[in-house]
């Protein structure tokens, strides 16, 4: 998005319009809305499908039973939280944790590219069908697609499974933490095509 005085617009700028938007039904439903959070000038974005019930109290991403699986992932494939920035396709919850709808997701759009334009990654990794559906609509099925790198306007895509598939899948947690050692291994080799 342009902005008064040139340049893209601050990550905080667009954190006050998602906190602030109106622009689908799911903003009547929600506690607080949640744009994202992370390491400002990451090479790595994490994008999660919608909050849940505990990021909705919260107004912060991936806190809940997911959240703590996948900080627990990144940090055994050595990639700290803090220096990662994660956001969801859709930045407030659905009801009763239901999928997100592809309006909801489209409505939401615009926040998503706005905070990747600033943030400018090399890496962007999706996590669940719904992100991958939004950065890559023209993969496949995530059992067949998890872990493969694409190349999107620039940037390395890499679908992973959602951490919130894993709590109870012990085969598919194996497949995320691979995946995560996989991708932990590329930003350190430097190899991002
Ligand atoms: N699941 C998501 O996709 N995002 C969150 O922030 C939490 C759970």
């Amino acid at each position: 998005m342009s902005f008064p005085g040139g340049g893209v617009e601050p990550l905080a700028a667009i954190a006050t319009r998602v906190r602030a938007c109106t622009g689908c039904p799911l903003a009547l439903g929600r506690i607080r809305a949640v744009p994202g959070s992370g390491a400002l000038l990451s090479r790595v974005v994490l994008i999660g499908e919608a909050p849940g019930a505990t990021e909705d109290r919260c107004g912060e991403p991936f806190v809940g039973a997911a959240g703590r699986l996948l900080t627990e992932l990144l940090g055994g494939a050595g990639l700290d939280r803090s220096r990662v920035f994660i956001t969801n396709a859709v930045k407030c919850r659905p009801p009763h944790n239901r999928d997100p709808r592809p309006e909801e997701v489209a409505a939401c759009a615009p926040f998503l590219e706005a905070q990747l334009e600033v943030i400018n990654p090399q890496v962007v990794v999706t996590l669940g069908r719904h992100a991958m559906a939004r950065l890559l609509p023209q993969a496949g099925m995530i059992s067949a697609e998890h872990g493969r790198r694409f190349r999107v306007a620039g940037r390395t895509v890499i679908p992973l499974y959602h951490p919130a598939a894993a709590i109870y899948d012990r085969g598919l947690r194996a497949v995320l933490e691979q995946d995560l050692r996989s991708l932990a291994g590329m930003l350190e080799a430097g190899a991002c095509g």
